[in-house]
């Protein structure tokens, strides 16, 4: 037969028109495309076998896609074309005709082929295109969307006049990283993404949870489904290991904010949520905190603190308090801890209020080694005047980890003011990563090696404390307060924890200090547990240096 040349190129400008639409493989308008083709050729019956590898091209496992199919049966004659992917998979496409027509002629048969070749390549372009999306728009671990994506979903529910319906949040997973200790890494990315299905299956088409990276996410949703997503990062349970089945439960710190009519762009819904998850996280002691005018006067405020601080530190306005300990058998004291105090226009500020957000940044360190300086040069004195010197102990953030200079620093100081290392203590808190354990470690070794006593500071209300305990070598378990509280729906388990943690310490060989002790009822309770090592109100508050002074003058009497 012979094909008509008019025919033939009308054919092609059409399907060639028409395939520059089609943004899928398996989309219903490729049929549309071949129609024409299809018929002056008679095709039957056009399809796509796709295989990944060509190991499942031996195996047979792969998909079958029809392209175009005119319902004629007994389609017995068949072309057939093998390509192979730049990224190695194995594609077949198969012309059928059906068995009472005359055979494809030889130029036929070389026009199918460029006919598949070009269908070979308009998928080439869909594939290189998902692809391009793929990388833009999608998170490359988890597989699911990314922030760029999230950024440019809001972008189009605000063009359609819709954002007053939605919320939006960014969260953190709650102590990520000791999942993913305790569980393994591959483990722990199942464990999140589980943690985010099982947010997002409840959601509608214009509901989304992207990755921002780690463990940080963001999710817009309706307004209506906002106590459906604070309930699920309050805690959901995900199964870990389907034979075992133990369980997990997996909660979030979040950030929301509920999106105004006039919102204009998406980035400021970006800037909103991360300003409330950067409270929620540091400085909060919710885990969710909602974008609002209070909040935006906290987020200012702690950027006043980040400006005044260079200034501040410069005009020595921090000063050294120091809180007496005292021995409750002997009736002594016996140390002391070192504690910030900033003067600022005429009014004391409390660290409460500026240590969170000065470990938002490294600015903590400088203020670290400012206190530690303050207090050496506080005791070169006292030694000088033949004051009684008690061993202070120093705050360390945990800012300073991954400092390799950190020791170094510590020694210099200490040792530039002549102070005997043993006057000298450190005040670490609970770590839960792997690789600020490791930091831990070596600086507590470090100071242990040149005679400086180590703390545990607020001990039992982290994450990983027992761990923490058996693989460093403290000297002194500083255990939190919150462990004196009565529980009045529970006297039975009253003081039960705090019992165990001063029998087991002391069984370790190491110290105990309770701090925050502000009653004779709890005094008696620790004399009952034979720890007689206490800091808190009922003693003394945290002192201006003067005043501790004439305490250790005391002393001597
Ligand atoms: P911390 O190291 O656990 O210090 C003990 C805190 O408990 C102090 O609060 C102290 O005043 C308070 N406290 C002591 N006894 C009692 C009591 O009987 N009842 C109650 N309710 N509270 C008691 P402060 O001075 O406000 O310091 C708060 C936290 O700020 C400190 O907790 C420490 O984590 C941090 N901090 C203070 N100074 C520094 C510093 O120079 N560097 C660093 N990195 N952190 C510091
Ligand atoms: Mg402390
Ligand atoms: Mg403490």
């Amino acid at each position: 037969m012979k094909i008509n040349t008019d025919e033939y190129s009308i054919a092609i400008d059409d399907f060639l028109l028409r395939m520059e639409a089609i943004p899928s493989e398996n989309h219903p308008d490729t049929q549309i495309a071949l129609d024409k083709l299809g018929r002056l050729f008679h095709i039957a019956l056009a399809k796509l076998d796709f295989y990944e590898t060509p190991l499942d091209e031996r195996q047979k496992n792969g998909n079958s896609l029809i392209l175009y199919r005119n319902g004629e049966p007994d389609m017995t004659r068949f072309f057939q074309q093998r390509e192979m992917t730049g990224a190695g998979n194995v594609v077949y496409y198969t012309f059928y005709q059906p068995a009472d027509c005359a055979a494809w002629t030889n130029e036929e048969l070389e026009k199918l082929r460029v006919l598949e070749k070009t269908i070979f390549a308009f998928h080439g372009r869909i594939r290189t295109m998902r692809l391009a999306e793929f990388m833009t728009f999608y998170d490359q671990d988890l597989k699911i969307h990314n922030l760029t994506y999230f950024i440019k979903h809001m972008g189009q529910i605000i063009a359609q006049g819709r954002i007053g319906d939605f919320a939006a949040a960014f969260f953190n997973l709650t102590h990520f990283s000791a999942v993913n200790q305790q569980v393994g890494r591959e483990r722990g990315t199942e464990i999140m993404l589980s943690f985010i299905q099982q947010l997002s299956s409840d959601f509608c088409e214009d509901e989304i949870v992207c990755r921002v990276g780690g463990d940080n996410f963001v999710t817009f949703f309706l307004k209506s489904h906002l106590n459906y997503v604070m309930d699920h990062f309050s805690g959901t349970e995900i199964t870990v290991d389907d034979i075992t089945r133990p369980r997990l439960v997996i909660s979030a710190a979040a950030g929301y904010y509920m999106i105004p009519e006039d919102c204009k762009a998406a980035t400021d819904i970006m800037d909103c949520i991360s300003a409330a998850s950067n409270i929620a996280r540091n400085l909060s002691k919710e885990s969710f905190v909602f974008y609002d005018e209070q909040l935006k006067q906290r987020v200012n405020e702690s950027k006043i603190i980040q400006d005044l601080f260079p200034e501040a530190i410069r005009k020595q306005e921090f000063q050294v308090y120091y809180q007496p300990k005292y021995d409750i058998k002997e009736n002594k004291v016996i140390g002391a801890e070192a504690l910030c105090r900033w003067f600022h226009d005429g009014t004391m500020i409390m660290p409460g209020r500026f240590i969170p957000i000065l470990e938002q940044s490294k600015a903590i360190c400088a203020l670290d080694f400012y206190m530690l300086e303050h207090v050496c040069m506080d005791i070169q004195k006292w030694l000088k005047e033949g004051t009684p010197v008690v061993k202070v102990s120093v705050n360390l953030s945990r800012c300073h980890f991954g400092d390799m200079n950190l020791l170094q620093d510590i020694l210099d100081i200490i040792d530039k003011y002549r102070i005997p290392h043993e006057y000298i203590e450190i005040e670490l808190t609970e770590t839960t990563t792997d690789v600020s354990f490791r930091d831990l470690k070596r600086i507590v070794y470090g100071l242990q090696k040149q005679g400086i006593s180590t703390a545990i500071d607020d001990f039992g209300i982290g994450y990983s404390s027992l761990n923490l305990l058996r693989e460093l070598p403290w000297d002194i378990l500083k255990i939190d307060r919150s462990f004196l509280a009565e529980k009045p729906d529970a006297p039975e388990q009253n003081h039960v924890m705090l019992k165990h943690i001063i029998a087991m310490a002391q069984e370790m060989g190491i110290r105990c200090i309770v701090e925050g002790v502000e009653s004779p009822d709890q005094v008696r309770l620790l004399k009952e547990n034979k720890c007689y090592y206490v800091q808190g109100f009922l003693f003394d508050k945290p002192l201006a240096r003067d005043v501790f002074e004439s305490r250790l003058s005391q002393l001597s009497n």
